[in-house]
């Protein structure tokens, strides 16, 4: 019987194996109604490099319904939404030179994805950080947290 029991566990650390892989390419999509399809990012501590693509599956222009993905810690990103508001599009409505702003893509219109890459060392665990889109009037209901576990 004992020897019958071993298949079982072998399989359970092979489960195991898989869903301890590591999660450092990730996607959110935004689209026509002001929404992210996600409102939680996931990724792990021993990435060396994190891809993050941003896809519009909405059919609206940059203009009119232009999203990007900002990133802030917690504490900041109320108001670095707030002071983007005016800085216009092609600074992707984020002010200018604000070191608050740790991470952001371009913006996209509608059909468009744009991806970044960056590292998590001058990033922690520790820390609380949200993620929202700087197009003026989304922040509000276009936000989420960005996790490092
Ligand atoms: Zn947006």
């Amino acid at each position: 019987m004992t020897r019958f029991s071993i298949l079982p566990a072998l399989l359970g650390m092979l489960f195991t194996g898989q869903v301890a892989a590591k999660t450092c390419e990730v996607e959110i999509t935004g689209n026509d109604a002001l929404e992210f399809d996600k409102s939680e990012i996931v990724v792990d501590a021993d990435c060396e490099e994190v891809t993050l693509t941003l896809k519009h599956s909405g059919a609206m222009s940059v203009e009119q319904m232009g999203h990007n993905w900002t990133l802030t810690t917690t504490d900041n990103w109320r108001e670095v939404a707030q002071a983007g508001q005016a800085a216009g599009r092609d600074n992707n409505y984020l002010p200018p030179g604000d070191d608050r702003v740790l991470q952001h893509t371009d913006l996209v219109g509608g059909g468009e994805s744009t991806s970044i890459t960056f590292g998590l060392s001058q990033l922690d665990r520790d820390t609380d950080y949200t993620f929202f889109c700087a197009f003026p009037g989304h922040w509000a209901q276009m936000n989420g947290k960005f996790i490092i576990r």
